[in-house]
C-alpha cells in the first residue's frame, strides 16, 4: 500500500481535527503518501481531493470542527454515486482509506468497500458515543463536558429562582451524553430513549420532592425521548402542576463544538495511527475501537446493527443520589 485517504462524514465531532492529524502523521512515518478528501462522500464524488503532509496538521490537534470539513451526501446512497466515488478514487491511485464518522458513514463505508473492495478503516468520530465496538467515541467526553457546563450554570439560576429546568441535550437516539450530564450535574431525573420515563413519574417525583421542601430541580432530557423534547414534557408538567415554574433549555450545536479535551485528544490519536497500522497489516470493513484500554477492531457490519447497551449501574446513580 503506497497511497491512502482520509475524510470525515457525518456530524461533526470535536477530536477529528486530532484524528486526521494522527492519521496523516502515522502515514507519513510509515512512508505513504497520504490525501484529504474534503466534504465526506461529497468530496469523493466531486473529487475533491488533495495531498497532505505532515505540515499540512500542525496547529490543529487543539482545534474543534474538522479541517477536512463535513456533509450529508444522499448522492452517495445510490450506486451511480458511489461509482463517480471510486472513479475518482481510483484516478488518484488511492488504496485505502479511512473514515471518520458514525453509523451513516459506516454503513456507506461497508456497501462500497462489498461493491469495489477498496479497504477501508473507520475511526468513530460522534459526539453520540452510540457506537458498538468502542466504550468512548471522538467528541463523546467534549460534548459531556460542555453540556455539563451549561448545566452547572442553569442550577445557580434554577436554585436562586426556585425552578424546575428541563435540560435537553443531544445523542440522538441514545441517552450516552444525557446519561452523565445526569450524574455530574446532580440532576433530579434522566429521560433517555432507552428506558420508559412516563410522564404521571416525572409528575411524582416533582411532588414528592416539593413536599420534602425540595425548590428546584433539574431534569435531563436525550432529545431522543419518547415523552418527546423538553419542551413537549416541560408543557405538560406546566399543565399538570401550574404552581411550579418549569423552564426549559436546549442546549444544542454548542455541544458539538470546542476544543476537544484530553481525553479526546489521546482518544482521536490513538484511533487514527491504529486505523492507519490497520490498513497496512491488511486490514479492512472494520471500525477502530477502544476497549477497556485497548485497541479494538469490530467489523462495520457488528458496529451498525449492535447496540452498545447502557450503563445499568450509571442510571441506579442517578435514581440513589437524587434523593
Ligand atoms: P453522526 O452519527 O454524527 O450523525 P453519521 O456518519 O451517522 O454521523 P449520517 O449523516 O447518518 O452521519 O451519514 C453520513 C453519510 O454517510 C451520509 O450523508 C451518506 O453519504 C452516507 N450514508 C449513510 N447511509 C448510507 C447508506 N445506506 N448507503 C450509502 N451511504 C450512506
Amino acid at each position: 500500500m503506497k497511497k491512502i485517504a482520509v475524510f470525515t462524514s457525518g456530524g461533526d465531532a470535536p477530536g477529528m481535527n486530532a484524528c486526521i492529524r494522527a492519521v496523516v502523521r502515522t502515514a507519513v512515518h510509515h512512508k505513504l503518501e497520504v490525501y484529504g478528501i474534503g466534504r465526506g462522500y461529497n468530496g469523493m464524488i466531486q473529487g475533491e481531493i488533495y495531498r497532505l503532509f505532515s505540515h499540512s496538521v500542525s496547529n490543529i490537534i487543539q482545534k474543534g470542527g474538522t479541517i477536512l470539513k463535513s456533509a450529508r451526501c444522499p448522492e452517495f446512497q445510490t450506486a451511480e454515486g458511489r461509482k463517480k466515488a471510486f472513479d475518482q478514487i481510483s484516478k488518484f491511485g488511492i488504496e485505502g482509506i479511512v473514515a471518520i464518522g458514525g453509523n451513516g458513514t459506516f454503513t456507506g463505508a461497508e456497501i462500497f468497500h462489498k461493491e469495489y473492495g477498496i479497504p477501508i478503516m473507520g475511526c468513530p468520530g460522534t459526539i453520540d458515543n452510540d457506537l458498538y465496538g468502542t466504550d468512548y467515541t471522538i467528541g463523546y467526553d467534549t460534548a459531556v463536558n460542555t453540556a455539563l457546563d451549561a448545566i452547572d450554570k442553569i442550577r445557580d439560576t434554577a436554585d436562586s429562582h426556585e425552578r424546575v429546568f428541563f435540560v435537553e441535550v443531544m445523542g440522538r437516539d441514545s441517552g450516552y451524553i444525557a446519561l452523565p450530564c445526569a450524574i455530574g450535574g446532580g440532576a433530579e431525573m434522566v429521560m433517555i430513549p432507552e428506558t420508559t420515563t412516563s410522564m404521571s413519574e416525572v409528575i411524582e417525583t416533582l411532588q414528592q420532592g416539593w413536599r420534602r421542601s425540595k425548590t428546584s430541580f433539574i431534569i435531563i432530557v436525550a432529545e431522543g425521548d419518547d415523552e418527546g423534547g423538553a419542551t413537549e414534557i416541560a408543557a405538560k408538567v406546566k399543565e399538570a402542576l401550574p404552581q411550579m415554574d418549569a423552564k426549559v433549555t436546549i442546549i444544542g450545536h454548542v455541544q458539538r463544538g470546542g476544543s476537544p479535551t484530553a481525553a479526546d485528544r489521546l482518544l482521536s490519536s490513538q484511533m487514527g495511527m491504529a486505523a492507519v497500522e490497520g490498513l497496512i497489516a491488511g486490514r479492512s470493513n472494520e471500525m477502530v475501537g477502544v476497549m477497556n484500554g485497548e485497541i479494538a477492531y469490530t467489523p462495520f457490519h457488528d458496529t451498525i446493527t449492535k447496540k452498545k447497551p447502557i450503563s445499568e449501574n450509571f442510571l441506579k446513580l442517578v435514581q440513589v443520589l437524587s434523593v
